[in-house]
C-alpha cells in the first residue's frame, strides 16, 4: 500500500477525506504515496499560526530563533541517506541531484542560524543609519524592521522539495514569522519526511511550522494585511495567485519566483582550450543536465562569438552524449527522468516548439531508446543560426535538459538578445576581456537578479551559476516574477515591516537596538 501522506495543521497530523492525488516513481511509474487535504480546516490553521506560532517566535531573540534553525538543519543532515532514497524514488533524482537538494536545505538553514547568532539578543532590526530630524539633536529618525504579526504561506515548485522548503522557512522563522509550507504534490515525499522530522522533534514552538501535503484548499482566501505569500513555480500559476481578490484588497505581501530563460555568454577571448572556454563548457553541460534540467536557474540560452559556433556545438554534443539517462536507482546513471508524465509532455512539446527554425544537434523530442516506462528525455541541444529578438527561444521556457546555442556578432547585439528573455534569475558571463565585460555586464545587469562572471582570476573557485547561495539574492525581474529571496539579511524584509520611527533620540535608538552616538 502506498503511504498516505498527512498534513501537519493546528498542532496535529491530519488527512483529507477524499480524492487523494497520487505520487509516483518517475522512473517506473509505480505509485509511491497519496495525499489529500479535502475537508481540512485552513482558516483555523492560519489563526493557529498567527496566534500561537507568531506570538511565540516574537518572544525569542534572533539568536534563539537561529538556534532553532540549527536544530532543524541537523535533523536534515542526520537523515541525509534516507532522504536521498526518497529523492531517487519520488523525484527521479540521481544521488548527486538529491544531495544537491538536501545539502542546499541544511546549508541555507545553517547560514541563517549563523546570522541569528550575529544578530544576538535583539528582536527587531535597525535598517540603515539614523538621521537628525530637527534643529536640535534630540529629534531623531531611524528606520526599523519589525516582524509582521501574520502567517507566511510558502508554496514551492516540484524541483527542490527540500531546499525550496528549507530556504523559505529559514528566512521567515529568523525574521519572527510562523509559516505554513506547501511542497508541490507530485514530489512531496521528501518534504513530507523532513516536515515529520521537524514537527516531531520538539525543536519548534507550537504553531511556528505547519505543513500542507496536497492542495491548499481555501487557505489563501484567509490571508490578510499582516500575512505573506511566497510562491515559487510557473509564471501562469504566479499570475493567477497574484490576482486573487483578497490578496490585492488587503495588500498581502506576495513574492513570486517564476520562470527564467537564463543565459550563458562566452566572451571574445574564449578560444578553444583556454581556461575561460573550459569553464564555460563545464558549467553549461552541468546546468543543462543537473536535476534533468529542472532547475529554475538552468541555462536555457547559450551565446558564443559567431566564429566559434560550430566548435562549441561539437564540444557540447560530445559532452552531452556521455550523459547516461535512466533509472537513478542504478548508480551508473548520470541523469534521471523528468518528474511527472505532464512534465514529459510539456518538455517534448517545448522541444518541438523551439526546434522550429533551429537545428537539433543532439537529443530531441523522441522517446529515449530502451526505456519502455518512465518519463525520460535525452539531453537536447538546439542550434539557432540567426537569432532574433522575437524568437520563441526568448519566450518559452522548456523545463528540462534542453538549451539553444546561438551566435552573436557584437556586445550590443548580445545585450539586446539576452534582454529579450524579459528578465531572469541568473546569467553567467565567461571572459577576461575588461572592455567586453563592462559593456555586456552593464547592459544585461538590469535584467537579472544575479550575474556570475568567470575568468582566469577566479579559476578553480567559481560556483556554478545555477547554485543558489544564501548570501546572494535569488529572484529576478519581469518573467522571473519580480521577486527577491535570500541575499543574507535582505531576504528578511519580506517578513518584516519597515517603519520609520521619528521621536526622542534615546527612545528611538533604544527601540531599534542602536548604540547611541549622541553627545549626552
Ligand atoms: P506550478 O505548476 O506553477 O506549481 C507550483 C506550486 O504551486 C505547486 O506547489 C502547486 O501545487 C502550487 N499550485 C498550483 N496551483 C495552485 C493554486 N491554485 N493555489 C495554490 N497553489 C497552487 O510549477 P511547477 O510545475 O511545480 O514548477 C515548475 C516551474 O517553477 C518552472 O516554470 C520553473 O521555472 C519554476 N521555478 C522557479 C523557481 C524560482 O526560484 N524562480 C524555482 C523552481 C521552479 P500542486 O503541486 O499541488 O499543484
Amino acid at each position: 500500500m502506498p503511504t498516505a501522506l498527512k498534513s501537519y495543521l493546528n498542532g496535529k497530523w491530519v488527512e483529507g477525506n477524499q480524492s487523494p492525488a497520487t505520487l509516483v516513481n518517475p522512473s517506473t511509474e509505480e505509485v509511491v504515496a497519496t495525499a489529500s487535504t479535502a475537508g481540512l480546516d485552513f482558516a483555523a490553521a492560519a489563526r493557529f499560526g498567527r496566534e500561537k506560532g507568531g506570538a511565540a517566535l516574537r518572544e525569542l531573540s534572533f539568536a534563539q530563533r537561529g538556534e532553532i534553525l540549527r536544530k532543524l538543519a541537523k535533523l536534515v543532515i542526520d537523515a541525509r541517506e534516507e532522504l536521498i532514497g526518497l529523492g531517487i524514488s519520488n523525484a527521479g533524482n540521481t544521488r548527486s541531484d538529491a544531495k544537491f537538494d538536501i545539502d542546499g536545505a541544511s546549508g541555507t538553514l545553517n547560514f541563517y542560524a549563523d546570522l541569528g547568532t550575529k544578530l544576538g539578543d535583539a528582536k527587531v532590526m535597525a535598517d540603515g543609519e539614523g538621521v537628525p530630524m530637527g534643529r536640535s539633536a534630540r529629534l531623531y529618525g531611524q528606520h526599523v524592521l519589525v516582524p509582521r504579526t501574520g502567517v507566511a504561506v510558502h508554496i514551492n515548485a516540484f524541483n527542490f522539495p527540500a531546499w525550496g522548503m528549507g530556504e523559505k522557512l529559514a528566512v521567515a522563522l529568523l525574521a519572527g514569522m510562523p509559516i505554513i509550507s506547501k511542497p508541490a504534490t507530485s514530489t512531496a515525499l521528501m518534504a513530507w519526511r523532513i516536515a515529520e522530522l521537524w514537527a516531531n522533534s520538539g525543536a519548534l514552538p507550537e504553531g511556528a511550522f505547519q505543513f500542507v501535503c496536497g492542495s491548499t484548499g481555501d487557505l489563501l482566501s484567509h490571508l490578510g494585511a499582516q500575512d505573506v505569500l511566497a510562491f515559487t513555480g510557473s509564471s501562469d500559476t504566479g499570475l493567477m495567485l497574484r490576482r486573487q481578490e483578497n490578496l490585492l484588497k488587503d495588500s498581502v505581501h506576495v513574492n513570486v519566483e517564476a520562470d527564467s530563460l537564463n543565459s550563458a555568454l562566452l566572451g571574445p577571448d574564449g578560444s578553444a582550450g583556454s581556461e575561460v572556454w573550459n569553464m564555460f563548457l563545464t558549467d553549461v553541460t552541468k546546468e543543462m543536465t543537473q536535476k534533468t534540467g529542472q532547475k529554475c536557474t538552468a541555462v536555457r540560452r547559450i551565446y558564443v562569438p559567431a566564429d566559434r559556433l560550430d566548435e562549441v556545438r561539437d564540444e557540447l554534443v560530445a559532452r552531452l552524449k556521455d550523459v547516461r539517462v535512466g533509472n537513478p536507482a542504478d548508480e551508473k546513471v548520470t541523469m534521471g527522468p523528468v518528474a511527472t508524465a505532464q512534465q514529459l509532455r510539456d518538455v517534448r512539446a517545448g522541444i518541438e516548439k523551439i526546434a522550429l527554425g533551429a537545428e537539433v544537434a543532439c537529443g530531441g523530442a523522441k522517446p529515449v531508446e530502451g526505456q519502455a516506462k518512465g518519463f525520460f528525455v535525452s539531453p537536447t541541444l538546439l542550434v539557432r543560426k540567426g537569432p532574433k529578438i522575437d524568437d520563441v527561444t526568448n519566450k518559452h521556457e522548456v523545463f528540462g535538459p534542453v538549451a539553444t546555442l546561438m551566435p552573436y556578432a557584437s556586445p550590443r547585439e548580445l545585450v539586446a538578445l539576452v534582454a529579450a528573455g524579459g528578465g531572469g534569475l541568473v546569467s553567467s558571463v565567461y571572459s577576461d576581456d575588461k572592455a567586453w565585460l563592462n559593456e555586456t555586464v552593464g547592459g544585461i545587469a538590469p535584467w537579472f537578479g544575479r550575474l556570475t562572471i568567470s575568468g582566469e582570476k577566479v579559476s578553480g573557485q567559481t560556483i556554478p551559476p545555477g547554485t543558489v547561495m544564501p548570501s546572494m539574492l535569488h529572484g529576478g525581474p519581469g518573467r522571473a516574477g519580480g521577486g527577491e529571496e535570500l541575499g543574507g539579511l535582505r531576504g528578511m524584509s519580506l517578513y518584516m515591516q519597515r517603519v520609520g520611527l521619528q521621536g526622542p533620540r534615546p527612545f528611538v535608538e533604544a527601540f531599534a537596538g542602536v548604540k547611541s552616538q549622541a553627545a549626552s
